[in-house]
């Protein structure tokens, strides 16, 4: 199978700042296998690179083989060092065997693309005023926000007041046990659904101190990485966020969700800033979720592709071959 690479930029809408940094673009990494295709999201906060990325696709290449219908020991001889890397070329590779077969991705995992459930809309770090007219303009009925780097209650106070929306919310890292102890019963009263990640990556003995000390619903996201993260984070935490890119593709993230299920976890299946490449290889396998947090291709401007469909928060799974992508 032949293998390529090439810099997929992607421009948000507005910039995107989370309790991690900022960003106005993205530098992903579109990548090719035969006719299959993948993308790679490059997220600063993971350590991962372009040139990185695009070094480690070249490096793996001769160890493809001829057969990508041979997925499990394809994906088996691939380094650990790159998830990013990995995500693509797996996304590639069924991409690849759906358009062999003539089915789209869900039909090949078994599901039925009606079950996926609605996506949440990111709102990331601002004002608090500008944070809630962003999510009142969105017109979106599930709203998800971004904290950890500010006056966390008043934002969360101003979009309760700009919109009925289903709120959840996502420190991404950002505080202290205590802050997080602090902060998390105030949110109650805006009907806040969850809280994503309220901790360190690291600190997974102060999840385990959080939970007997607040009532909202817990959710890791940075702390679980793959499925080998879940056992010790089982009973701190009521679910998991999935992410391709973390577990390095499809067939990875299908594993995650296996054993987070075994654990009595919820499962939100979510995205990093990516093109409707990438976030539509996630919605195929979206009626496995609890949640979607996928509004990837709806926080850039220059999605190359067209795929997944929004009406609304509802998600439209395209019903063309392997990942049913056209170009824009
Ligand atoms: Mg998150």
């Amino acid at each position: 199978m032949h293998i390529t690479t090439e810099p997929l930029d992607l421009h948000l809408r507005t910039t995107f700042t989370l309790a991690t940094g900022s960003s106005d673009v993205r530098h992903n990494v579109l990548v090719r296998v035969d006719e299959g295709l993948g993308e790679a999201p490059i997220v600063p906060y993971y350590k991962e690179t372009t040139q990185g990325v695009m070094d480690y696709v070249a490096q793996v290449a001769p160890t493809l083989g001829d057969d990508p219908f041979q997925l499990e020991d394809i994906l088996a001889r691939l380094p650990r060092m790159s998830a990013a890397g990995r995500a693509a070329i797996d996304v590639a590779l069924h991409d690849l065997v759906g358009k062999r077969l003539g089915i789209p991705l869900y039909k090949l995992f078994g599901l039925n693309p009606a079950r996926a459930p609605e996506t949440s809309f990111t709102v990331a770090i601002d004002k608090p005023g500008a944070m809630a007219t962003r999510a009142q303009e969105s017109g979106m009925p599930i709203i998800k926000v971004k904290l950890g780097a500010g006056d966390d209650v008043a934002i969360v106070r101003a979009i309760r007041n700009a919109t009925n929306a289903r709120l959840r919310v996502d420190a991404n890292a950002g505080w202290t046990r205590e802050q997080a102890a602090a902060i998390i019963p105030q949110l109650a009263e805006f009907q806040v659904e969850f809280v994503e990640q309220p901790l360190p990556r690291e600190d997974i003995e102060g999840f385990h101190w959080l939970k007997p000390r607040v009532k909202a619903p817990i959710f890791a996201d940075e702390s679980a990485q793959t499925e080998r993260d879940l056992p010790r984070l089982a009973g701190a935490i009521d679910g998991v966020v999935v992410k391709l890119m973390k577990a390095g593709g499809l067939r990875g993230a299908l594993r995650t969700m296996a054993v987070a299920r075994a654990l009595d976890m919820q499962i939100m299946l979510s995205c990093m800033v990516e093109s409707s490449l990438g976030v539509t290889a996630a919605a195929h396998i979206a009626p496995l979720a609890d949640y979607a947090d996928l509004d990837g291709p709806l926080l850039i401007t220059n999605d190359p592709f067209v795929g997944l469909r929004y009406e609304g928060a509802r998600m439209i799974l395209p019903d063309g071959p392997g990942l049913g992508l056209q170009t824009q």
